[in-house]
Parts: structure tokens; C-alpha cells; sequence
């Protein structure tokens, strides 16, 4: 019995210092445990610390997030005005590249034009070029021409020379000529005169026909006393009434006749006298009115007037 209560407390011994151990390992639990809580409490600490630093980076940045969001309202109203300038700008870009196309056709026409005009310049060149080539040969041509013309001026002036000498002949006969042509005009004068006496003796002429025809009627109311009358006149005369043709001198004076000495009739004997030799006039039986006679004629009948008056 004894024994078993050895052993029994042996035993409780050992738990005995079992539990001991456990109560040692307990308590350097509970140090720990309060260190570590001691270090917790630490951590609460900075961490309370931190969220307030924390609040106030939070207000800080609510604060630029409001800044923020007006910077926004402010970008997008900057960024539809400047939508709006841009579709202004490519309006106006539309507008300048219509414009530019407009200048390109432009160009376009323009260089097609040059083009035209730098062909029509090359030919104009190659026309000028055979006009200049034609004009040099007429040139010459004209260089030979000028030559053989001012020779022919020569020969021309020695011809000039002989024709003023020519001319000065010419000059010498026509002065010849307006003197004959001054003896002419004379003679054209003497013409005149002559034609003015010829128209008095054509007057005389036509009163010695009215008288005819006077004497007409008087012949026949005095047949009788013209056939006495005709006896006595012919006794008288015993002369003929002489022809123009038949005299060439007068039978008075024998002077010939001319242009300046014409003939006139004796109306009593019918010979031929000049003017001066016949310039009387008588009363004749056979004529109306007195006629002229010549002067041997006229002494005669005065000298039987005043025989047959006494
Ligand atoms: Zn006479
Ligand atoms: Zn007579």
C-alpha cells in the first residue's frame, strides 16, 4: 500500500511540475501578449494619426476636384468654340481648295495657251527667217536695178539737154508764128470790114427789090408812058448794062479794082466806075428814088435839065 501511495504522489509530482511549466509558459504568454499589446495600442496610435493626415489630403483633394471640374466646364466650352472655328475653317478650307482648283484649271488653260503661243512664235520664226531670206535676194535684185537705172538717167539727161535744144528752136519758130498770127488778126479786121460793107450793100440790095416791086405796079398803070419813056433812054444810052466779070479798071479814072476799090454801077449808062467817079446822085425816070450815076453821066443829065427847064 505504501507504495502505491509513492507512486500515486510521484505521480501528482510529476503533473505537479507539469502544470508549473505550463503556468511559466502562461505567463510568458501573458507578457508577450502585453507587449504586443502595448505595441498595438502604439500602431492605434499613428494609425488615428494617418486618418487625419488622411481627411485632410481627402478635403485637399475635393477641393482640386472642384477646381478640376470647372477647369472641365471651362475646357468644353472653349472646345465647342473651337469645334465652332473649325468647321468655320474648313468651310474656309473648302472654299480656298475650290479656289485653288479654279487657279489650277486657270493654270492649266494658261500653259496650254503658252503653249499655243510658243508654236505659233516657232513658226512666225521660220516665216520670217524665208521672208528675210526672200527680202535680201529682192534687195539685190534692187541694188542691180538702181544700177542699170541710173545709167538709164544718164543716157536720159543727154537726151533732156538735146530736147531743150530742140525747144529753144521751138521757141524761136513760135515767136515766128505769133507774128504771122499778128498779120493774120489784121486781116481778120480788114475781113470784118469788108463783111459790114457787104451787109450795106445786101440793104441796099433789098430796098432796090421793094422798089422793083413798086415799079412793078407802076408799070402797069403806065405801059404808055414807060414805052415812051424806054424810047427816050434808049436813044439816051445806046450802052448796055455791063457785067461784074466784064471790068477790071474803072472806065474814069483807070485805076484797077481791089478789096479796098470796088466796082459800082453807072444806073444811067450801066458802065463801071470806082467810088470816087460815081459819087453823085440823080433822079432817074426808070427809078423811084435818086440812084448813082457817074460824073460824066450826072454833068451830062444836068446840062439836058437845064436845056429842057429854059
Ligand atoms: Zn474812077
Ligand atoms: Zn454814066
Amino acid at each position: 500500500m505504501y507504495s502505491d501511495v509513492w507512486k500515486q504522489l510521484k505521480e501528482e509530482k510529476k503533473v505537479r511540475l507539469e502544470l508549473e511549466k505550463e503556468l511559466e509558459l502562461q505567463i510568458g504568454m501573458k507578457t508577450e501578449m502585453e507587449i504586443a499589446m502595448k505595441l498595438l495600442e502604439k500602431d492605434t496610435h499613428e494609425k488615428q494619426d494617418t486618418l487625419v493626415a488622411h481627411r485632410q489630403q481627402l478635403e485637399e483633394v475635393k477641393a482640386i476636384n472642384l477646381q478640376m471640374f470647372h477647369k472641365a466646364q471651362n475646357a468644353e466650352s472653349s472646345l465647342q468654340q473651337k469645334n465652332e472655328a473649325i468647321t468655320s475653317f474648313e468651310g474656309k478650307t473648302n472654299q480656298v481648295m475650290s479656289s485653288m482648283k479654279q487657279m489650277e484649271e486657270r493654270l492649266q488653260h494658261s500653259e496650254r495657251a503658252r503653249q499655243g503661243a510658243e508654236e505659233r512664235s516657232h513658226k512666225l520664226q521660220q516665216e520670217l527667217g524665208g521672208r528675210i531670206g526672200a527680202l535680201q535676194l529682192q534687195l539685190s535684185q534692187l541694188h542691180e536695178q538702181c544700177s542699170s537705172l541710173e545709167k538709164e538717167l544718164k543716157s536720159e539727161k543727154e537726151q533732156r539737154q538735146a530736147l531743150q535744144r530742140e525747144l529753144q528752136h521751138e521757141k524761136d519758130t513760135s515767136s515766128l508764128l505769133r507774128m504771122e498770127l499778128q498779120q493774120v488778126e489784121g486781116l481778120k479786121k480788114e475781113l470784118r470790114e469788108l463783111q459790114d460793107e457787104k451787109a450795106e450793100l445786101q440793104k441796099i440790095c433789098e430796098e432796090q427789090e421793094q422798089a422793083l416791086q413798086e415799079m412793078g405796079l407802076r408799070l402797069s398803070q403806065s405801059k404808055l408812058k414807060m414805052e415812051d419813056i424806054k424810047e427816050v433812054n434808049q436813044a439816051l444810052k445806046g450802052h448796055a448794062w455791063l457785067k461784074d466779070d466784064e471790068a477790071t479798071h474803072c472806065r474814069q479814072c483807070e485805076k484797077e479794082f481791089s478789096i479796098s476799090r470796088r466796082k459800082h454801077h453807072c444806073r444811067n449808062c450801066g458802065h463801071i466806075f470806082c467810088n470816087t467817079c460815081s459819087s453823085n446822085e440823080l433822079a432817074l425816070p426808070s427809078y423811084p428814088k435818086p440812084v448813082r450815076v457817074c460824073d460824066s453821066c450826072h454833068t451830062l443829065l444836068l446840062q439836058r435839065c437845064s436845056s429842057t427847064a429854059s
